[in-house]
């Protein structure tokens, strides 16, 4: 058969729909679904619970697609980077984050990213394309796969290649799936999805109802700042952004995150500081502040760690919970903002090689 359908990707109704218009009962579907997503059935042949005929049949007519694994470095910290492939060639890293014993998987959205953040590597490969709610899903089963007999991933987050809200409808279906109880059956709770301050597709994610956690990539509290740091700021300014915030339907005893590179010299003054306690007073939130990645192609260089801690003191002492967060796998370019596969990564590879 030609055109055999790939059954990764399908929500539980579409895969309810498939099963029916092959006269099989509803039921099937969520057979297929749990043992897609919840088992990580990679052949028909597997389903020890479906009668033979019905395993031959679905072996003719559809596929079970996965990401090629491609290849696979580990951190000094124990952070381990994934490079995956997809069925039309493009590349995608995904990254597995060991902390206190807890694994964090962090997942792209995209190929590339169209946001252009002036110190994001990702953002200097540009827009390639958005990835397909398969290719989300199948990064976590793909993880699963490698994982020691006693190891679990406790959380995801949205936080590689890419901007999550670029990608709504995918990435939207695959947190469904990844959510679902008979798919991979993460708690909402244990999901955070980070955006660089897409208004619409925030307020389209509030009304979803799927109470994962949300993320917003601030870096400055000013327009006149943001817009050169976060050029997306330019259509959806900070007084836009902040009101869509402060509306957003936080479920009870959750707080948005924000997170605040920091840039010597550019938004790291105690006036920025400052400014960041009027921008977010009254809203239940915390901040992450990350001290930049460096790489060749960022044109910024990260503060030093007592310019960190006097920012933090001043957020600290005006009633905000902050956290420093530490750099993870930096040896293996894994760490936030450095996750390219294309033109960037390439150029840095000829870099090193020169020297
Ligand atoms: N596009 C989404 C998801 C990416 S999350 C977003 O922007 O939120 C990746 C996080 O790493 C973002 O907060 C991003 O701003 C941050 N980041 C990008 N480049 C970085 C760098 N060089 N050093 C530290 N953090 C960086």
């Amino acid at each position: 058969m030609h055109n055999k359908i790939d059954l990764k990707g399908l929500s539980l109704e579409e895969m309810e729909c498939f099963v029916t218009d092959h006269g099989e009962p509803v039921y099937r579907g969520r057979q297929l679904f749990h043992w897609i997503y919840g088992r990580g059935a990679s052949t028909f042949a597997e389903m020890t619970d479906l009668p033979i005929a019905l395993r031959t049949r679905l072996a003719e007519r559809a596929s079970i697609g996965a990401l090629a694994p491609l290849g696979r470095e580990v951190s000094q910290d124990g952070t381990r980077k994934y490079l995956f492939g997809c069925a039309d060639g493009r590349q995608i890293e995904t990254v597995l984050i060991p902390d206190e014993g807890r694994l964090t998987a962090c997942l792209s959205t995209q190929v590339g990213c169209a946001m252009a953040c002036a110190f994001c590597l990702t953002g200097t490969m540009g827009f390639v394309r958005h990835l397909q709610a398969a290719e989300i899903v199948d990064q976590v089963l793909a993880l699963q796969r490698d994982l020691e007999p006693r190891e679990r991933i406790a959380n995801l987050v949205l936080m590689g290649m890419g901007e999550p809200l670029h990608n709504y409808n995918a990435t939207v279906k695959a947190l469904t799936i990844l959510a679902h109880p008979l798919g991979l059956a993460y708690p909402p709770r244990r999901i955070a999805l980070s955006t660089v301050g897409l208004v619409p597709e925030i307020v389209r994610l509030g009304q979803s109802g799927l109470g994962v956690n949300l993320a917003v990539s601030l870096h400055a509290a000013t327009d006149e700042l943001r817009d050169r740091l976060v050029p997306i700021n330019r259509r959806y300014p900070l007084k836009v952004l902040m009101a869509t915030l402060r509306a957003y339907p936080l479920p009870s005893r959750r707080r948005l995150t924000f997170e605040y590179v920091l840039i010597d010299g550019v938004n790291d003054r105690p006036e920025d500081a400052r400014e960041l306690v009027k921008l977010l007073r009254g809203l239940r939130c915390k901040i992450n502040l990350l001290p930049l990645n460096e790489a060749p192609a960022i044109p910024f260089r990260r503060p030093s760690l007592e310019r960190v801690e006097t920012f933090q003191r001043i957020l600290k002492a005006a009633g905000l919970l902050t956290t420093i967060r530490e750099s993870r796998g930096l040896d293996i370019s894994a760490a936030c903002g450095l996750l390219a596969t294309e033109s960037a990564e390439k150029r840095l590879d000829t870099e090193e090689c020169l020297t």
